[in-house]
């Protein structure tokens, strides 16, 4: 097989960095977890804060044995699969040997390519920049959706008329912004009380 066709079955994927660190948003938020940082994203969200994953071609392109190597070598059992858009590729396979290895496997997706793979808990972060696919509304276990503008409330609601009855909702200002948007949000929740807040916490941790 070519490396083109490896990528294709999800057996080699681009990495553009794997790390050790502390989960710090969303309902995983203050545990242990390996993060794998996938290669590649054409969502083109303007406020990103890793357009440097954009280009799939800029990383390693690694084995999934390798990626998982890399996990085992941390006492932490639970993996966060991240981006760029991870669901740019096919994740059945990475995943699936996860899962053989005793982790427990973590996505965080804007929800823009169709889905695939096997997962604990999916956290769908729908951006404006790129529609999702209808197949990641059935999936997500957790909406969180970045407040950049006040147009944002409305964005969420509007996904989360789409999402499973059992899907966690979640609202984050988006950190350049949160001087502006986290009492808005306070405000917000308190009179939407299906909503949560979800904080950016590693920020104030100064770790990756
Ligand atoms: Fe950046 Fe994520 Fe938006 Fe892609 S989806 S542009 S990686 S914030």
């Amino acid at each position: 097989m070519t490396t083109q066709e490896l990528v294709a079955a999800g057996l080699q994927l681009p990495v553009m960095e794997a790390f050790y660190t502390i989960q710090g948003e969303g309902k995983y938020t203050g545990h242990p977890a390996y993060f794998i940082r996938l290669g590649g994203c054409d969502v083109g969200c303007v406020w990103c804060d890793v357009k440097e994953s954009w280009e799939a071609e800029k990383w390693p392109i690694i084995s999934i044995e390798e990626i998982v190597e890399g996990a085992l070598a941390y006492p932490g059992r639970l993996v966060v699969i991240t981006g760029g858009e991870p669901l740019m590729y096919n994740l059945g396979p990475l995943t699936q040997l996860l899962k053989e290895k005793g982790f427990t496997i973590n996505i965080e997706t804007s929800g823009a390519h169709p889905f695939s793979g096997e997962f604990d808990w999916v956290c769908f972060s729908p951006k404006k920049f790129k529609k999702p696919h209808p197949s990641i509304y059935e999936k997500a276990n957790e909406l969180k959706v970045v407040v950049f503008h006040p147009s944002d409330f409305d964005f969420a609601e509007t996904h989360a008329a789409l999402v499973n009855s059992a899907c966690e909702l979640r609202l984050q200002p988006e950190w350049s912004k949160a001087d502006r948007f986290t009492s808005e949000i306070i405000d917000y929740v308190k009179k939407h009380p299906n909503w949560k807040i979800s904080l950016q916490t590693h920020k104030f941790m100064d770790i990756p």
